[in-house]
């Protein structure tokens, strides 16, 4: 995707939550959004605007894009994509996102941030199911093992942070396997497991128009 050179606590800022871009700064008191919660420019401290119906369905669109790192066309596709499956599409859409790799390497513990996820597996860091995949965007499916690739295994960034990632927390539907330091996809995230603060239907009404 191209590279969102906005600054990252800017984002945050901009659609007034947090979406947790930076790692182990957002849990931190150093998080913009405890320091400076509101827009940024000059009219930020005066309160934030009121929206339109469209303005809030964009607003909540950007807000989810930013969350996941995803390019418009990646984001539209994607949407597309669930619009196309049997059930509810908001919950497919979601799912999706969940199921791309640099979410599930974010969320296996591999990485603190997606960023950091999507450059780890750009850099060729991890395997699927023993084959190299350096695609952020690959769709993770059930059963399916992601394993650091052994050449990865000894470089400064995986010796440092092997601790922090045998330690990580996960959702339920990927199982860790310390020794092999090998996340595998046992089942599809459940509801509880979707990022609650996003509103998928207001997506969906954008896409609609
Ligand atoms: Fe957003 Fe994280 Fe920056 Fe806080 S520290 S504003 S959650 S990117």
């Amino acid at each position: 995707m191209g590279r969102n050179i906005d600054n990252k606590c800017k984002q945050c800022r901009r659609v007034g939550e947090k979406l947790f871009l930076k790692g182990e700064r957002c849990f931190s008191p150093k998080c913009a959004m405890v320091k400076r919660n509101y827009a940024p420019g000059f009219h930020g401290p005066k309160g934030r605007k009121r929206l339109s119906d469209f303005g809030t369905q964009l607003t909540e669109k950007q807000k989810a894009k930013k969350y996941y790192g995803v390019s418009e066309k990646q984001f539209r596709l994607t949407f597309e994509k669930a619009a196309k499956k049997q059930g509810d599409a908001g919950k497919n859409f979601l799912k999706l996102l969940e199921s791309r790799l640099d979410n599930v390497i974010f969320k296996a513990g591999f990485a603190s941030s997606r960023a950091q996820a999507r450059q780890l597996v750009n850099h060729g860091h991890f395997t699927v199911n023993d084959r190299k995949t350096d695609i952020p965007s690959f769709s993770v499916k059930l059963g399916q093992v992601i394993k650091i690739r052994k050449s990865s295994q000894k470089s400064p960034y995986f010796r440092n942070a092997n601790e922090k990632i045998a330690k990580a927390e996960r959702p339920s539907w990927i199982n860790f396997n310390n020794t092999e330091m090998a996340a595998k996809i046992l089942h599809e995230p459940k509801d509880e497991d979707l990022p609650q603060s996003i509103n998928v239907h207001m997506i969906i009404e954008y896409y609609s128009k």
